[in-house]
């Protein structure tokens, strides 16, 4: 019999045994949650609770300190790829839905594909993330597969496409098999919302069997795919379940395989076009930044995820407080970059070009990162938990945002965002605490000005 992944009944009690918090309480959780080892489901439950705005600011102050020993200042930019909007399945929040007959669907060539890829090759991104309706007929997994294969042997006098994530809907052995041997990086999937009823409510078509969703992880890991991405789609149902389920949901995984997730998502819902439905628990932006804040110390290994479904000020914020991903001048329409015809899956809010974005948080301090070495050494699943647990990423990941970052500035700016750039890399540079490394790493960008490339540790 299948184990249960999520217990509905035991969440509910954590909610409301969790209601009242002394300060003390509060006080002893943020203080564990700085051993950096993740909270229960309780302590979590009881943050999920808190309104004192004093503890609220120690809450964000933590995160953010959390989010710094794990990962550092770095953070890592990645471009969606849409490749097709065929799709089976009803879901009601989603523009691709198969009823929307008004949405001219198609599925990109590999042509397409390709020319798709340099674009946002040329615009400095090494990161990818596909995304794809579900629909076995019309883009099953061997299409699949040509896609993520002509990505990868795309190219321009700019480079490649180093790495791609992506995310399909809930398969089987077999199709998980097949993207093993693509190269993927981390298989995405969202649960959209842990709460069955509404799962079952929300949606139609083969997607609607919460249990296919739910149990796909384990059919992905035992593809030999280590890298699994966690999401909900925050506005489905109430966040706070939500949240303690996402923690649920890792502690099991990392239980059960002994690799947490490598990613969770935290998606908001956004009005689309043709799309209906009224999210009755729509989460506030106060909210949603202590939905960021309470995930990054309860899962603090992981790596977070904001899109560009968030506007500006709130990714600014949430960069703060534990974020350590971003996508960045994404295009959620099939074959829309570079394009001036958009039917995107939802609305976008931050529509910033790459480099403004990276203008923008350099400012604050944040270290740009193109980085794609973990998965290119073999640093996945057990072995990537093994170093970041302890909080030992971070050893690789300032070398790697500086010589990823040193690449991007040499290719892609010109006068002020370069000597910006190159004055926070001399900053971080030397806050390498390890003398060779730090010296290998000067070494390195030695190299990137005379002209070589994709240079990692
Ligand atoms: N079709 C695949 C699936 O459903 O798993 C993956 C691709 S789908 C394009 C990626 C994600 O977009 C979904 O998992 C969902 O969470 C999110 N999404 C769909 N509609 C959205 C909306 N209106 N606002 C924000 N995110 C949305
Ligand atoms: Fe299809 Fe995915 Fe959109 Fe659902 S979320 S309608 S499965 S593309």
């Amino acid at each position: 019999m299948q184990q249960r992944v999520i217990n509905e009944k035991a969440i509910r009690d954590v909610l409301s045994s969790t209601r009242s918090a002394s300060s003390q309480t509060i006080q002893a959780i943020l203080a564990k949650a700085r051993e950096k080892k993740g909270l229960s489901v309780k302590e979590v439950g009881f943050l999920v609770n808190l309104k004192d705005p004093a503890l609220l600011r120690k809450l964000f102050e933590t995160a953010g300190w959390v989010k710094d020993q794990i990962y550092g200042e770095r953070l890592v930019f990645f471009a969606p790829l849409y490749i097709s909007d065929f799709c089976v399945n009803d879901c009601a929040y989603c523009s691709f839905h198969a009823s929307n007959t008004g949405l001219a669907r198609r599925g990109l060539t590999m042509r397409e594909i390709e020319e798709q890829t340099r674009h946002i090759i040329n615009m400095g991104h090494k990161r990818i993330l596909v995304e794809f309706g579900e629909d076995p007929a019309k883009s099953n997994i061997d299409y699949v597969v040509s896609a993520i294969r002509r990505i990868y042997a795309a190219s321009t006098p700019k480079g490649t496409i180093r790495r791609v994530n992506v995310n399909i809907a809930a398969t089987t052995l077999k199709d998980y098999k097949k993207l093993k041997q693509a190269k993927i990086g981390t298989y995405q999937l969202f649960q959209e919302t842990y709460h069955r009823w509404t799962y079952e409510r929300l949606h139609r078509g083969p997607k609607a069997d919460y249990d296919r969703q739910i149990s796909a992880y384990g059919r992905a890991f035992k593809a030999g795919i280590d890298d699994l991405g966690l999401g909900v789609l925050f506005g489905l149902y109430d966040w706070r379940f939500e949240v303690l389920a996402l923690v649920s949901h890792a502690q099991y995984l990392e239980k059960k395989y002994n690799v947490g997730p490598h990613t969770i998502s935290v998606p908001r819902f956004q009005p689309a076009p043709s799309v209906t439905f009224k999210p009755e628990y729509k989460v506030s932006d106060a909210d949603f930044l202590k939905l960021i804040a309470i995930l990054r110390i309860a899962v603090p290994y992981t790596g977070m995820i904001i899109s560009t479904r968030e506007s500006a000020p709130i990714r600014k914020k949430a960069f703060t407080i534990g974020i350590s991903q971003a996508s960045a001048a994404s295009c959620t329409t099939i074959g829309g970059y570079g394009k001036k015809r958009k039917e995107p899956q939802f609305i976008i809010q931050d529509e910033r070009p790459l480099e403004e974005v990276i203008s923008d948080i350099i400012e604050k301090g944040f270290l740009p990162s193109f980085c794609t070495a973990c998965y290119r050494l073999g640093r996945t699943g057990e072995v990537f938990m093994g170093i970041s647990k302890p909080g030992d990423i971070h050893t690789f990941c300032r070398p790697n945002a500086i010589l990823t970052f040193a690449e991007y500035l040499q290719d892609f700016t010109k006068n002020g965002l370069y000597e910006k750039g190159y004055t926070l890399i001399r900053h971080y540079l030397e806050k390498i605490e390890n003398r060779t490394l730090r010296a290998r790493t000067k070494e390195k960008l030695e190299e990137i000005k005379k002209g070589k490339r994709d240079l990692y540790f």
